[in-house]
């Protein structure tokens, strides 16, 4: 059986409540060789005393050895094997950037690129153009009309832009355009499957359009599209949980991603701080079972390379935790989607420093600070990380017996 199957056999729908937090890309590698980590520098005695209290141990995101982006990592948070539910590069894209996505959309990330008289393509990504030039062309694809479909458009990062067709009949089965090479055109869009014809056809259409509104637009005068995605349907956390479940998160990847469990998204600022983030927590914390809170700048300073302002953005969380710990959750969970340790300046495959905390029913150990040393000796030991959801139900006493 399928463990989310066996999820929804086993669990109830009372129980204590649970409050997962994320700190992006929390796991970190030591400074210089004999040195300490991110998290080991860190200041953190609130962290500290639950790591005590609780049980620790070091998550695996998909799979050892494998650095995961965010969507796959925050999905085997949330209980479901990455490498068997499968969100499309077209539908993270667009998540990522706001979209919304629902079942029958058929969502695509797109690039801008360059092409020269003859139509054939100079540069894939039409010169690293900035974010404000993406942003430009996008407002002149914006209002294109193509019969039957509703289309939305939004810009990315540089090059980048995402679109969202919905209709009736939409199929994502259509190839790439970026044909991978510069020297030959882009191609048109084709279908992979006969039931997906009528949707090549309309994206050619509209791909016809964007090439003469772009045109003098140099560099960035035609667009390639790739990742043609639908809804993956996931299952939804009050089917699989019986939980009413909601997200506090201030980046719309991170949003995107519980929409699609079936959490109930936050409204929150793009400048929200974490103090603001943990405020929105209390305020909702009556209405849910779960709350799922995210904290992006982890992630961002240790993509930055700045292993110093990851530190303080630990220490901040640490500092502003007892907001969410007065609010009296049976179970707590705090943790990272992977690691980004500075040194890397990127996601890495090292197992994830967690604390499960749920007062009278952990597994003690002798573990008393936060960090990835520290978690080596904890009672959670390595473990892949879509059991932390069975772990947290069972310690909220959700999860009724298996068999006789
Ligand atoms: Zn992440």
């Amino acid at each position: 059986m399928a463990k989310l199957d066996l999820m929804r056999e086993l669990t109830l729908p009372q129980g204590g409540k649970i409050l997962l937090l994320v700190m992006d890309g929390l796991g970190g590698l030591p400074r210089e060789q004999g040195g300490l980590t991110e998290l080991e520098t860190a200041r953190t005695p609130n962290m500290d005393r639950l790591a005590r209290e609780g049980s620790t141990g070091l998550s695996i995101p998909v799979s050892r050895g494998i650095a995961p982006g965010s969507g796959p990592a925050h999905l085997a948070l949330f209980g479901y094997d990455p490498l068997v539910y499968d969100i499309g590069r077209g539908v993270l894209e667009a998540i990522g950037i706001g979209l919304d996505v629902r079942e029958g959309d058929v969502a695509i990330r797109g690039n801008f690129c360059t092409i020269d008289e003859n139509g054939a393509i100079t540069d894939r990504r039409a010169g690293r153009i900035p974010t404000e030039e993406g942003e430009k062309r996008v407002e002149l694809l914006k209002d294109i009309q193509i019969d039957g479909v509703d289309i939305s458009i939004r810009a990315g990062e540089g090059y980048r832009f995402a679109m969202v067709m919905r209709g009736e009949g939409l199929s994502p089965e259509v190839a790439d355009t970026d044909p991978q090479a510069t020297g030959v055109p882009p191609l048109p869009a084709k279908a992979t499957s006969p039931s997906a014809e009528r949707t090549a056809e309309l994206v050619n259409r509209w791909l016809e359009e964007a090439r003469k509104r772009l045109k003098g637009h140099e560099p960035a005068n035609m667009v390639t599209l790739r990742g043609f995605a639908t809804d993956p349907n996931l299952p939804k956390y009050r089917d699989v949980y019986k939980l009413k479940a909601a997200c506090v998160a201030v980046y719309p990847m991170y949003k995107g991603v519980s929409q699609l469990v079936g959490m109930d998204v936050i409204p929150t600022g793009p400048h929200d701080s974490i103090a603001d983030e943990f405020r929105k927590v209390g305020e909702i914390w009556n209405d849910y079972d779960f709350v799922f809170c995210h904290v992006k700048p982890t992630d961002s300073r240790g993509e930055d390379g700045d292993f110093d302002a990851k530190v303080a953005v630990i220490e901040e969380v640490d500092q502003n935790l007892p907001a969410l710990l007065d609010l009296k959750p049976d179970v707590v969970i705090i943790t990272g989607d992977h690691s980004t340790p500075a040194t890397y300046r990127a996601h890495s495959w090292h197992p994830v420093p967690t604390i499960l905390w749920a007062p009278g029913t952990h597994m003690t150990d002798p573990v008393e600070t936060f960090g990835e040393r520290a978690c080596l000796g904890g009672a959670l030991g390595q473990f892949p990380a879509p059991d932390l959801m069975p772990l947290a139900l069972a310690h909220a006493r959700r999860l009724v017996k298996y068999g006789a």
